[in-house]
């Protein structure tokens, strides 16, 4: 009998492709989301459109029993969400009530593991205050100064993880994740993150044409392809190492020059405008000294490669939309 998957914020950009990637492997696999995939890239055996702020509602998704469950559900966005502050008790209070609901359901239901999606967002401002030399190394997270809530709620969560795995045995695996991206994630709309808004800028914007960057653009950051980190919660999830873990690149880059590659990409003529915006901290990179020694890989493909891929998919929804307003 195939073995039973639940994947938690299947509607979103990582439920969705982590969704087809159990599929190809041959898990059953059931999707829980507020809304359906957007761009239907859920090829779920079963879907439930349900709010997991909702104790029922999680329970119901848990029904049937599973061997494996993956938390992703998380109200979030990018920069211009959840670092303006404007959305902090919503972020805090409805992704902390989905993660309770799941994993406190998740352990009625006697399911065996569950995979708890954390971020670098939870790392402490004060080691990430030199844009060249930022420190994310699992052990830096304490003593704790993250700086958003929305960092703070995933801190929390991952200790009421541990607390769970210690107090009921129930398996659990937390990965931090740093700036997912790729093709059939949020690109407008205000919820886009830095690779998806940086690939639709360039996409729209006309020959010879200026492109807005928030900040100095010098403040850096890694990005990780999707498929990279699919194989990465996988390779964690078969594994017996329980985290937290960096799931990210080490491939750090200014965001100017990321801008640039964008632009190069392209194969446009356009020039950057460094303006006012929310930007989180100066610097932020991978260290994957953990991952490599517990699961005995690591991600490694050029982020050139993950954003070819990326502009190729956000220019032709830029090319749909405005075919469909002419
Ligand atoms: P996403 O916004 O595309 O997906 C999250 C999904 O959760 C959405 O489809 C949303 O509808 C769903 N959701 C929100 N509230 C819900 C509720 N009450 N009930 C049911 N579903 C609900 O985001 P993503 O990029 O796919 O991120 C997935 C997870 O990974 C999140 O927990 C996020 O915090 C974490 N993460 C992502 C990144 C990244 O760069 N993408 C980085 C760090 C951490």
């Amino acid at each position: 009998m195939a073995k039973r998957a639940l994947v938690c914020g299947a509607g979103g950009f990582i439920g969705g492709h982590l969704v087809n990637r159990l599929r190809k492997e041959g898990y059953w696999v059931r999707g829980v989301d507020l809304k359906r995939n957007e761009y239907g890239n859920t090829h779920a055996d079963d879907f439930i459109v349900g709010d997991l702020r909702d104790p029922y509602a999680a329970e119901k998704a848990l029904e049937g029993g599973f061997d494996d469950v993956y938390q992703l559900a998380a109200d979030m966005g990018g920069a211009g969400y959840i670092f303006t502050g404007e959305h902090d008790a919503d972020v805090m209070h409805n992704s902390v009530l989905c993660n309770a609901n799941v994993l406190h359901a998740a352990k009625d239901a006697g399911v065996k593991k569950i995979f708890y999606s954390s971020s670098a967002c939870m790392y402490p401002e004060h080691n990430q205050l030199d844009p060249d030399n930022p420190k994310c190394s699992e052990e830096s997270a304490y003593p704790a100064n993250p700086d958003s809530e929305y960092g703070w709620e995933k801190l929390f969560s991952e200790r009421l993880y541990l607390s769970y795995f210690r107090n009921y045995g129930i398996q659990v695996r937390v990965g931090r994740f740093h700036n997912i991206f790729g093709p059939q994630g949020t690109w407008t709309g205000g919820k886009e993150k830095a690779p998806a808004a940086m690939c639709r800028k360039v996409a729209e914007a006309e020959e010879g044409g200026v492109i807005e960057v928030w900040g100095d653009g010098k403040q850096t950051r890694s990005f990780l392809y999707i498929d990279e980190c699919l194989e990465a919660v996988r390779r964690l999830v078969e594994s017996d190492f329980t985290g937290p873990v960096n799931i990210g690149s080490e491939e750090m880059i200014s965001i100017n020059d990321f801008a640039k590659m964008a632009i190069a990409i392209s194969g446009k003529n356009l020039s950057i405008r460094n303006i006012k915006g929310p930007t989180g901290v100066r610097g932020r990179n991978s260290d994957n000294h953990l991952i490599q020694q517990k699961l005995g890989w690591a991600p490694n493909q050029p982020l050139r490669v993950g954003m070819e891929a990326t502009y190729k998919w956000v220019s032709a929804q830029v090319a749909a939309r405005k075919l469909a307003t002419v």
